[in-house]
């Protein structure tokens, strides 16, 4: 657990020094969840967007990508639910001043018993050592058998509450359970109030209520509000999808791991309206899909699992998540949803505008039913970063950093090097530069040894290295070094386009 945690520093150090994620105006001491990207996240966060697109909307012939406006008609969230109940429950300790979210201190005493369960195991595995049957223990140890149904007795309170909108149960849940603030380690809490987190303006040219506008917490209203005119104008037959990747704001009480959690974000997101009755087929459908886009990044098959939803929100009929084992552990990376046609249905009554679809096989019209697969731009270049940094021990005793990204996903695809700045070597170099520039993203490197220069570009993920020395002048060849293997080989010049190709090409992600 230590280890992994040491990981997320690790990370979140590395992205900074190498120009991939800084603290937002850091010269002001940075704000709170917010976070820029540099010049090489910028990239990385481009070649995700890309993957997903081409993926999504390019391979596809029946979705087709649209780019919404961030502001909408206000009207747009009260039908969506959002107004009324996009809320976090919160609470503020009278002392220190600080806000939490009531039922994330519920969810971290409970976590704090869990620990106590564990030290209790561990303790018993020492002392009967080879002897010890972990499950016998778990199922009759008295100590453990207690505090498990107080964690049950906990968890049943806490979601009968929550689900009842039972504020005052709430707070009494977290005064029976003796809860102090962290920070003033005092129990003077305030009423549990529901904290809606959208944000807001206002809109210039008009006054009172009517100026009140939101920032969208997600952009799939977007896509719903223009179902029929996507719909008509690309003259789109059931079943077909509209897919979107954009900016989305919540004002998260709990914003903290870094890019995981944000208060401004990017999502993409993929709406796919299908027949009433067809869309368990299709939720299916997109679960393995969607999985499978994952897994072929190749980061390993072992850090993603699907975690299906009991509880549903007030529009899905099935909701499962594919979640990653980021540093803190198994979280949500993407959400795949039945929003059934709760969303097309709550905009035509709000707009009084028919948003039907006439169905030519059916001779009949209809409210599509909808199915979502929902993706955090973000977590997703968390989940790469994270799974694709190491510390590697060499041979030699050396260590090295390196990002083993996947190539296409990589910012630069080749480093272009003369093995010394003179005898005409640079020139060569840049030769070659100008040339796979066309077809590569490339970076020119001349500065300090061989060996450095190799380090840094293992530390930013690219893929591949071109050494230009004497014997280049003479035959036109070139060494090509491997950044996984390290392993150098010696190629022709006109070789080169098609070696980088064949590694890096979006072809060989988007065939498996
Ligand atoms: P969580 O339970 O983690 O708050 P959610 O269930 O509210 O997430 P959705 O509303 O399903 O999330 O949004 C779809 C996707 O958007 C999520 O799977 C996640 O990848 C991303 N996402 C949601 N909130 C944030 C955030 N505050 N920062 C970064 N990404 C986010």
């Amino acid at each position: 657990m230590e280890q992994k945690e040491d990981l997320l520093k690790e990370v979140i150090s590395h992205a900074k020094e190498y120009g991939f994620v800084f603290p937002s105006s850091e010269i002001y001491d940075g704000l709170a969840a917010t976070y820029d990207y540099g010049q090489l996240g910028s990239e990385l966060k481009n070649n995700i967007k890309q993957y997903w697109w081409k993926s999504m909307v390019q391979m596809n012939d029946n979705i087709v990508g649209i780019d919404a406006a961030i502001f909408m008609h206000p009207t747009t969230w009260k039908a969506s639910g959002h107004v009324d109940a996009f809320n976090d429950p919160l609470i503020d300790n009278k002392d220190s001043k600080k806000r939490y979210r009531a039922d994330v201190l519920i969810e971290e005493h409970i976590e704090k018993i869990r620990q106590k369960i564990n030290k209790e195991v561990e303790k018993a595995a020492k002392k009967f050592a080879d002897a010890f049957d972990e499950a016998q223990f778990r199922a009759t140890n008295p100590n453990v058998l207690r505090n498990e149904e107080k964690i049950k007795e906990i968890e049943d309170r806490m979601r009968v509450t929550l689900e009842n909108n039972d504020l005052e149960g709430v707070k009494k849940l977290i005064e029976d359970l003796e809860i102090v603030c962290p920070i003033s380690g005092s129990r003077n809490w305030t009423e549990v109030r529901q904290f809606n987190l959208m944000f807001s303006t206002e809109l210039g040219s008009v006054a009172g209520d009517a100026a009140t506008i939101y920032l969208r917490p997600e952009t799939a209203q977007g896509i719903f509000v223009n179902f029929l005119n996507v719909q008509k104008s690309g003259r789109m037959k059931i079943p077909f999808g509209i897919a979107q990747i954009g900016k989305a704001f919540r004002n998260e009480i709990v914003a903290r791991q870094f890019i995981f959690r944000m208060r401004e974000f990017e999502q993409m997101e993929m709406q796919f309206f299908v027949r009433p009755g067809d869309e368990m087929k299709w939720y299916n459908h997109w679960k393995a899909a969607r999985l499978a886009w994952h897994k072929a990044l190749g980061l390993g098959d072992k850090y993603y699992r699907e975690h299906d939803h009991i509880k549903l929100a007030h529009y899905a009929n099935a909701a499962s998540d594919i979640e990653f084992d980021f540093p803190m552990g198994f979280k949500e990376l993407e959400g795949i949803h039945s929003r059934t046609d709760f969303d097309l249905k709550q905009h035509e009554q709000f707009s009084g505008k028919k948003l039907q679809y006439f169905d030519p096989e059916l001779n009949q019209n209809y409210v599509p039913y909808v199915v979502e697969t929902s993706v955090g731009l973000d977590r997703m270049f968390l989940a790469v970063m994270s799974a694709s940094f190491k510390n590697e021990k060499l041979e030699d005793g050396s260590e090295r950093a390196v990002l083993s990204l996947p190539a296409q996903l990589a910012p630069y695809k080749v480093a272009i090097m003369p093995l010394t700045k003179k005898d005409g070597l640079p020139e060569k170099a840049t030769d070659i530069l100008n040339d796979l520039r066309f077809d590569f993203n490339c970076q020119y490197d001349e500065k300090d040894s061989p060996g450095k220069r190799y380090r840094r570009q293992d530390a930013i993920g690219t893929p591949y290295c071109v050494m230009v020395d004497h014997q280049t002048l003479e035959d036109n060849t070139v060494t090509i070094r491997d950044r996984d293997t390290m392993l150098q080989e010696r190629v022709a010049i006109s070789e080169l386009r098609a070696k980088i190709e064949g590694k890096v090409s979006w072809r060989n992600l988007l065939a498996k």
